[in-house]
């Protein structure tokens, strides 16, 4: 997950902003008021074409976030529940925590952003009428300049979002479509996030040739673009196939059973000879009093010096448990993995209702289990 800044909360939604936003901001601002306002209406202040482009940016973000919105409020409208929106660079996304269960509500989702941002389009362009005939002979041309430039932003990110390539909008829609035919959601977001990888190499490859000719920003942009949809494209599959694979699958189903457990009271000196080096584990579980107190790892002993490992008690190095850093058998494995990647901890300690250590599961558990799977199903083929 990336950083973000919160900014309010709109239809139960938190909506953050990312900082690459602030860049695309004054670089708009920028563009608009010292090279798109001055050609369009020449012969105003240098003030005015700051402030058109300050507005108009303004605006954009506005209209980006709308339609964002749409998106996720038809989202918890069909049953998912979407509790925040972040705006990236190139438009929102909205963390879905289930993805759609069926083609009929992809669809929806998806074509609701699009949609928000076709009514905005026709508004701006009807205000855009309204200004024109109300201050005839172009004396609010400024005002209609960034009114008209509003109603084509709308149209520019409509044509961008439904571009056929997962996870853009319009890849969202083929996936849909395909979905529907083929009846598996797995075949339709390897063909949309290929075709979304396709367009993405096109894009860096067109921005390449930009750059050589010498538009040297705009092919920065192409490239740019296109890296990150080809991220995205990547991104998006693979975490399906994580999610479909692991589906169902409880903790308990693939933890490490017989766990080597260190007692709290004894030396890391005892425990670097008879347990690091015997058993080439990275870490261990500590035990007081028969109850699961900590987690000693090889890095815990690293931040020990060597002359004090004699010295220095188990339960002094370790890292305490808290109750919200256990896992328990009957959790998800989905769940588990999420919380180690949210967490940035590498393995949890698997603890029944009553306290005891009945197991342990790390993230190498959880990508072996996958790749095992993955193996299996090649083999069944
Ligand atoms: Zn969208």
């Amino acid at each position: 997950m990336r950083g973000g800044i919160r900014l309010f909360r709109v239809l139960g939604i938190t909506v953050s902003i990312d900082y690459t936003w602030f860049i695309v901001f004054f670089l708009f601002a920028w563009s608009l008021a010292y090279g798109y306002f001055p050609q369009k209406v020449p012969d105003m202040s240098g003030t005015s074409y700051l402030v058109m482009g300050g507005v108009a940016s303004l605006f954009l973000f506005i209209c980006v976030l709308i339609h964002e919105i749409a998106h996720s409020y038809t989202a918890n409208r069909l049953g998912l529940d979407v509790k925040e929106i972040t705006l990236f660079i190139f438009g929102g996304v909205a963390q879905l925590t289930k993805e759609p269960d069926t083609p009929g509500k992809e669809f929806k989702i998806a074509i609701a952003g699009p949609l928000a941002s076709g009514v905005l389009a026709a508004l701006f362009y009807l205000l855009r009428l309204v200004v024109d005939e109300v201050y005839p002979g172009g004396t609010m041309q400024g005002l209609s300049a960034v009114v008209g430039f509003l109603a084509t932003i709308n149209i520019v990110l409509i044509v961008f979002n439904m571009i056929p390539g997962f996870p853009l909008d319009g890849g969202r829609v083929m996936r849909a479509i395909w979905w529907a035919k083929t009846g598996s959601i797995k075949d339709a977001t390897r063909a949309a996030s290929v075709v979304g990888k396709g367009f993405a190499t096109l894009l860096i490859v067109f921005g390449f040739l930009q750059i050589i000719s010498g538009l040297f920003i705009q092919g920065l942009w192409a490239v740019l673009i296109g890296v990150f949809l080809q991220q995205a494209a990547e991104g998006s599959y693979r975490q399906l196939i994580m999610k479909m694979t692991l589906e169902g699958m409880k903790v308990a189903d693939i933890m490490t059973r017989n766990v080597v457990t260190v007692p709290a009271h004894i030396p890391i000196s005892t425990v670097v000879e008879r347990f690091f080096f015997n058993y080439h584990f990275v870490s261990f579980p500590v035990l007081k009093n028969g109850r699961l107190v900590g987690l000693l790892t090889l890095n815990d002993v690293r931040k020990v010096d060597k002359e004090r490992w004699h010295t220095t008690l188990v339960e002094e190095a370790m890292e305490r448990i808290s109750p919200h850093r256990v896992l328990h058998p009957e959790d998800s494995v989905l769940h588990a993995l999420m919380k180690m990647i949210e967490d940035g901890v590498g393995r949890y300690p698997v603890v029944d209702r009553r306290g005891n250590l009945v197991g342990i599961l790390s993230r190498r558990d959880i990508m072996k289990t996958m790749e095992f799977k993955a193996e299996l199903a090649e083999k069944e083929k």
